[in-house]
C-alpha cells in the first residue's frame, strides 16, 4: 500500500530539524506516513522540476520550504496564504486538488508561547525586533495582527524601512547599532504594559558573534525572546534572565511552526504533549 508522505526541500539541507521533528510526531501517533528531506538547489528550473515531480505522485502530501527557496518559490504556486501573502515567503507548501498552496507557519509559531499572555487584555504593546530578515517579516505581520507598535531594527535600516512600509499601522526603523548604545530614556511604570524584545537576526547563533545589545533600551518586564535556537541558550537570553526578564528560546517557534505543518501534510494535529522528549531530543 501507499505511503503518504511529506519532504523539506533546501540547499544545503543536511542540518534541517524537520525530518526529526516530524517523523518524531508521526512515530507517535502511529500514523503510517514518511517524511524526508531532498536536496532541491537553487539553479534555474530545479523548484519547478521537483513541484512537477511531486505533483505526479498521489502520495505527496507537501514539503517544507527552507533556504534559499523560501521567497523564490512563490512564482511557482498557484495560491498562497494569508500569511505567506504578508510575508512575501513560504515554508510551506500543500496540495489542494490540481492547486500548490503557499502557507507560512512561521508568524503563528512564533506567537505559540506567547497565546496565554496575548489572551489577555493590554493598554499598549510594544516589540522591538532585531532582523528584516524572512523570520523578522513573518513576525512583524503576526505582531501587528496582535496589536503590537513595533520597533524594527537592522544593520541596514532601508530594510527596516522596506519592511515597515508593507505594515499597517505607525511603527518605528532603527539601525540595529543604536541598540548597543546606551539611552537615557527613562521607562516609565508598565503596568498594563506588554513588552517584547526579539531577536530574528542569527547574531548569538554558534560561531556568529552576539548580539550587541545595551540593557537600558529593555523596558522592565520585557519579555526577550530569541528566534535562534543553536545554541538553546543564547548569550541574549542568559543575560535576559540574570536580569529577571522571562526568556523564549526559538525551540519554541521551531516546534510551534513545524506542528502547523504537520497537520496540513497529514490532517492530524501533532502531538504535543510529548513536547518535552521532542525538546530533548532536538538539543542532543
Ligand atoms: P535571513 O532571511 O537571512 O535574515 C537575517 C536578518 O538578520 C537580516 O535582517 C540580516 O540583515 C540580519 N543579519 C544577518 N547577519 C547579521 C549580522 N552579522 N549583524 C546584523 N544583522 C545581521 O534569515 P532568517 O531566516 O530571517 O533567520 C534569522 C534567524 O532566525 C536565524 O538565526 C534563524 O536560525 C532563526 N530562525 C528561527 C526560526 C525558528 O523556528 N526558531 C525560524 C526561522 C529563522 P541583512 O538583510 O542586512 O543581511
Amino acid at each position: 500500500m501507499a505511503i503518504p508522505y511529506a519532504e523539506v526541500i533546501g540547499e544545503p539541507i543536511v542540518h534541517s530539524k524537520s525530518p526529526l521533528l516530524h517523523r518524531f510526531w508521526l512515530e507517535k501517533s502511529g500514523l503510517e506516513g514518511a517524511y524526508r528531506a531532498v536536496r532541491v538547489s537553487a539553479e534555474h528550473g530545479s523548484v519547478q522540476a521537483y513541484l512537477d515531480r511531486a505533483m505526479a505522485d498521489p502520495d505527496w502530501r507537501g514539503c517544507n520550504v527552507t533556504a534559499p527557496h523560501k521567497r523564490a518559490i512563490v512564482p511557482h504556486l498557484d495560491r498562497l496564504s494569508r500569511e505567506a501573502e504578508a510575508a512575501g515567503a513560504v515554508n510551506v507548501v500543500t496540495r489542494e486538488g490540481t492547486q500548490l498552496v503557499g502557507h507560512n507557519s512561521d508568524g503563528r509559531g512564533f506567537l505559540e508561547p506567547l497565546r496565554p499572555l496575548l489572551a489577555q487584555s493590554h493598554l499598549f504593546r510594544m516589540a522591538r525586533l532585531f532582523g528584516a530578515g524572512g523570520a523578522a517579516r513573518a513576525i512583524a505581520h503576526a505582531l501587528v495582527d496582535e496589536g503590537f507598535t513595533l520597533v524594527i531594527a537592522s544593520r541596514d535600516a532601508a530594510k527596516a524601512e522596506q519592511l515597515l512600509s508593507e505594515i499597517r499601522g505607525e511603527h518605528h526603523a532603527a539601525p540595529l547599532s543604536y541598540f548597543a548604545e546606551p539611552t537615557d530614556f527613562v521607562f516609565d511604570g508598565r503596568s498594563g504594559l506588554l513588552d517584547l524584545v526579539i531577536n530574528a537576526t542569527p547574531l548569538g547563533m554558534q560561531g556568529e558573534a552576539r548580539l550587541a545589545l545595551d540593557w537600558s533600551h529593555v523596558p522592565p518586564g520585557s519579555i526577550v525572546y530569541d528566534a535562534v535556537y543553536a545554541p538553546l541558550q543564547t548569550a541574549l537570553l542568559t543575560e535576559a534572565r540574570a536580569r529577571g526578564h522571562r526568556a523564549i528560546d526559538g525551540l519554541h517557534m521551531l516546534i510551534g511552526q513545524a506542528a502547523i505543518a504537520f497537520e496540513l501534510f497529514f490532517g492530524r494535529a501533532a502531538p504535543r504533549e510529548h513536547d518535552e522528549e521532542l525538546r530533548r531530543l532536538l538539543t542532543r
